[in-house]
């Protein structure tokens, strides 16, 4: 086998969505595994749903992923290459002009809507003669290419994930390879492109297949060399439909934007699909895939996209994979939206470092990480009264003195001052720990207490006390 050369070609009509992020993963896995090359090209030709914003989105979207492209191309900027190619079709008799009007097409659609059949060209200007398609010329009737389809040949090809497939040419009619405003149709150019960018094989999603035949007869029109297919099965919903924004979050962003690793969704869309030799393993480093990937250990059925698992993923990398300082720089911005001091980075880091286990995404992190952050807060009605009492009011005032003491400063000396107040007061845990959590933080639940009084600067501590303490004595 010569260098493997494959491509990721996304149409910039929208967000980078999870299926498209697994086809773009597994297309660069499968030239890493081989030493080859991962281009990337962005299939912009439909100038009216193109747009640059998705263009400038999709490519700061797989760069988070971590996929790294060797060659970058855009259609938009190929257009004279296309048409040089197209006049070749003509030439070679290939291809004819069409000059049927959007109405003439319109009507046997209609037509074949009536009988209940799939639509297909009736080949009608395939039969014009020179002297007409010149004289149609000469009037100036505007007129689309098409590509002139062999009648019932059946093409077939050997997919790396799907097997043997085999369409009849009498399941389509002659495809249009230029539109009559003169921009070329995707079936002609990505054929063009794979060809002309060495494309050894084309991994894409199985909505692909049908235009594969019709992409393997303009690979022999213009004498170029079949690359190999692999389609991949698509990516489901748990209630086994098509994956989409019924499913809620469906883009790369919104999992970005909710604090997600890449590494995480990276790892855990490459087992959508592929299973890795290993039973049972699921967490893999971007260089371990590399490794491992092979597209014989892609599955031919549909594969569940399972948000739960994402999640829980996500929480092991960031409990466990993500060294804290890239966690740290990752977290920043999360918390500076949500208004949080964050100059003391020192002080973010350890607070990260001892909670990490705690969320599981940097959005839910925000959330848990409040009462570090934030010192004005409400205490509930029905929690002032839990605090009205004559223990928890014992409990604040002890524990107040001996922070004046000393201030303790792991959550073990924090659970030793715990234990000493206890026996003072004889009082349960509970006692100590409920009060102190509801002064500190106005909740009942959240991170350790003993990991916030750890950290919390002392006169932070002090000042939530003595607040609670006034209006309470
Ligand atoms: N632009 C096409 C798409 O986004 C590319 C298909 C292909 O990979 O050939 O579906």
């Amino acid at each position: 086998m010569g260098k493997v050369r494959t491509r990721f070609a996304p149409s910039p009509t929208g967000w980078l969505h999870l299926g498209n992020a697994r086809t773009a993963i597994f297309s660069y896995l499968f030239a890493r595994h081989h030493g080859g090359d991962f281009i990337l090209r962005i299939e912009d030709t439909d100038k009216e749903r193109s747009k640059k914003e998705y263009e400038e989105s999709l490519i700061e979207d797989l760069a988070w992923l971590g996929i790294e492209w060797d060659e970058f191309y855009r259609q938009s900027e190929r257009f004279d290459l296309y048409s040089e190619y197209a006049q070749k079709l003509l030439k070679s008799g290939h291809a004819y002009p069409c000059f049927c009007t959007p109405e003439e097409i319109e009507k046997e659609r209609e037509e074949a809507r009536k009988k209940g059949v799939p639509y297909r060209y009736s080949g009608r200007c395939r039969h014009l003669s020179p002297d007409e398609v010149e004289k149609l010329k000469k009037e100036g009737k505007p007129f689309a290419i098409r590509f002139k389809v062999p009648q019932n040949r059946t093409v077939v090809f050997e997919d790396l994930v799907k097997g043997h497939i085999a369409i009849n040419t009498d399941d389509f009619g002659d495809f249009v390879i230029v539109r009559s405003d003169g921009s070329p149709t995707y079936n002609f150019v990505v054929v063009v492109d794979d060809a002309l960018m060495g494309i050894t094989h084309v991994i894409r999603g199985e909505d692909h297949i049908p235009n594969t035949p019709k992409q393997i007869l303009v690979y022999e029109a213009l004498g170029f060399e079949v690359p190999k297919f692999a389609h991949l099965p698509v990516i489901l919903g748990e209630d086994r439909s098509k994956l989409s924004k019924r499913h809620g979050a469906v883009s790369v962003r919104a999992y970005r934007e909710e604090g997600y690793m890449p590494e995480a969704l990276f790892n855990y869309l490459c087992l959508l699909g592929w299973s890795p030799p290993e039973e049972g393993r699921e967490i893999f480093s971007k260089e371990e895939l590399i490794k491992l990937f092979e597209l014989k250990d892609v599955n031919d059925s549909p594969a569940v996209f399972n948000k739960e698992k994402l999640r829980w993923m996500n929480s092991v990398y960031i409990r466990e994979i993500i060294p804290l300082d890239t966690l740290l720089e990752r977290a920043i911005p999360f918390l500076e939206r949500a208004g949080y001091d964050v100059s003391d980075k020192e002080y973010v880091k350890k607070v990260l470092e001892h909670t990490r286990d705690s969320f599981d995404t940097l959005s839910e992190m925000t959330e848990r990480l409040r009462p570090f952050f934030v010192d004005e807060f409400e205490i509930e009605p029905e929690l002032w009264a839990f605090l009205d009492d004559e223990k928890a009011i014992e409990v604040l005032e002890l524990f107040l003195k001996k922070i004046d003491e000393k201030k303790p400063s792991t959550p073990e000396e924090v659970k030793k001052l715990a234990k000493e107040i206890q026996k003072t007061l004889r009082v349960k845990p509970p006692k100590i720990w409920k009060p102190l959590r509801i002064a500190l933080t106005g909740e009942t639940e959240g991170v350790g207490i003993d990991i916030l009084i750890a950290l919390l600067p002392e006169e932070k501590i002090r000042k939530r006390i003595k607040r609670v303490l006034e209006k309470l004595v």
